[in-house]
Formats: structure tokens, C-alpha cells, sequence
């Protein structure tokens, strides 16, 4: 018996990074569907209806903004944004608009196809509301019923936001969050544009939770972009 392969949908006009991307998806049982353009990125999303649409930013037609805007107006699917290095801001933008997570040119097979297996995973889980109250990554713990944070067994107590932040980070583990979302959830709407709460709060929780919290293992930093709790060990 063979499951029906999951599909890619890859809207990308350099013809090297397609043929890399082809090459790499193809070889891990992926199904891949391409476009070159924002367009008919569009038009093959609507026909297909794939798993997960990996982005290019820079399209000649349209900047990936606009793709990720329309594609989120009917499509819950994840979207990895592809972008050069330098264009932090537009990362940012459309992360802010519904993209799940970036990568940045150039990356390696192992990065494309774990970032891509994260996507997979949390588009699966977030489908439906958290059976359980107990989320656990590496050596960190939370109970969200009992509202308890345990760091290699031992139990952290964290301020009210502290912990609302640590929730968050580990409810979305893998994923990166932008400022503006976690300042969005954690201090509302008015606050979306103070990240040095943020910078304040992380050095916080990474003082109580990390081993070593001038080199974190869990709450990293995405330069630029915001805050990403590593999942994959
Ligand atoms: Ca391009």
C-alpha cells in the first residue's frame, strides 16, 4: 500500500534554486508542482490545492507579499517565504501576513526539508485544539492547566507574562514568531511595536530556563524577524 504522496507547491524564477529545490523535495517522497511566477503560483494553488507552497519573495511579476496575501484568503496551507539575505523587512511583512516560516538563501537540504517537516507538522496539530495540557521540547516543560513551567525537572517560576510568553513560544515550538505577533498575544495590539519589551522578557525567561542564557538552545533569536522556540533535537 502507498499513501498518497504530499504536495509542494515551489514558486520560484531561478531556474538553479528550482532545479535544487525539484531535486531535493522529489527525493523525499514529495510531490512537486512548480510556478515562476506570482501568478501562476496563484493559479496552481487554486488547481492543487498542495500541502505546503514554498514562496519566493522576489517573482517577476508580483513580490511574494502579494501571493502570500491571496493565497491567505482562502488557503489555511503552510507558506515558507525563500528570500535573499538583506530583506529582513520583508520577511517580517509577510510573516506578519499569515507566511508560517522563512528561509533564507542560500540553505541546505537538511534545513529546507526540517523547516518543511515543522510546517507539515504544526498545519496537522493546529488543525484541531490541543488534546493535550502538557507540551514538552527538549528538557522544557509546560503544564498549561496547572500553569507549571519545569526546566530539566526542576520547576521554574516565571512572572504572569513571562509565562504567557513562554506558552506561546511552546504552543508554536518550531515555528518563528515575529515581535509583532508575540507582543500582539502577550501585551494586545497597542504593544505591537515595543520590542524592547520582548528583548527585556526573553533575557528573562532565558535565564531561568537555559542551561547556558548567553547561548540559548531553545529560545533563539531570528535576527530581524523575532523569536523562534527550537523543536527539532
Ligand atoms: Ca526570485
Amino acid at each position: 500500500m502507498t499513501a498518497i504522496p504530499l504536495s509542494i507547491l515551489v514558486v520560484e524564477d531561478e531556474p538553479q534554486v528550482q532545479k535544487f529545490l525539484r531535486a531535493s523535495l522529489t527525493s523525499e517522497g514529495y510531490r512537486v508542482i512548480e510556478a515562476t511566477t506570482g501568478a501562476d503560483g496563484l493559479a496552481q494553488a487554486r488547481t492543487h490545492n498542495p500541502d505546503l507552497v514554498l514562496l519566493d519573495l522576489g517573482l517577476p511579476d508580483m513580490d511574494g507579499m502579494e501571493v502570500t496575501t491571496r493565497l491567505r484568503e482562502w488557503s489555511r496551507r503552510p507558506i515558507l517565504v525563500i528570500s535573499a539575505r538583506g530583506q529582513e523587512a520583508d520577511k517580517v511583512k509577510a510573516l506578519d501576513l499569515g507566511a508560517d516560516d522563512y528561509l533564507t538563501k542560500p540553505f541546505g537540504t537538511f534545513e529546507l526539508l526540517a523547516r518543511i517537516r515543522v510546517a507539515l507538522r504544526n498545519a496537522a496539530t493546529g488543525a484541531e485544539p490541543r488534546a493535550l495540557p502538557v507540551v514538552t521540547t527538549g528538557t522544557l516543560r509546560i503544564d498549561l492547566d496547572k500553569r507549571q513551567v519545569f526546566a530539566s525537572g526542576r520547576e521554574v517560576h516565571l512572572t504572569p507574562n513571562e509565562y504567557k510568553l513562554f506558552a506561546y513560544l511552546m504552543q508554536n515550538s518550531g515555528k518563528v514568531l515575529t515581535h509583532r505577533q508575540l507582543l500582539k498575544e502577550v501585551w494586545g495590539p497597542a504593544y505591537a511595536t515595543q520590542t524592547h519589551y520582548l528583548r527585556v522578557y526573553m533575557v528573562q525567561l532565558r535565564h531561568k530556563l537555559e542551561a547556558n542564557p548567553a547561548r540559548p538552545t531553545y529560545l533563539t533569536t531570528e535576527p530581524g524577524v523575532g523569536y523562534r522556540l527550537k523543536a527539532d533535537f
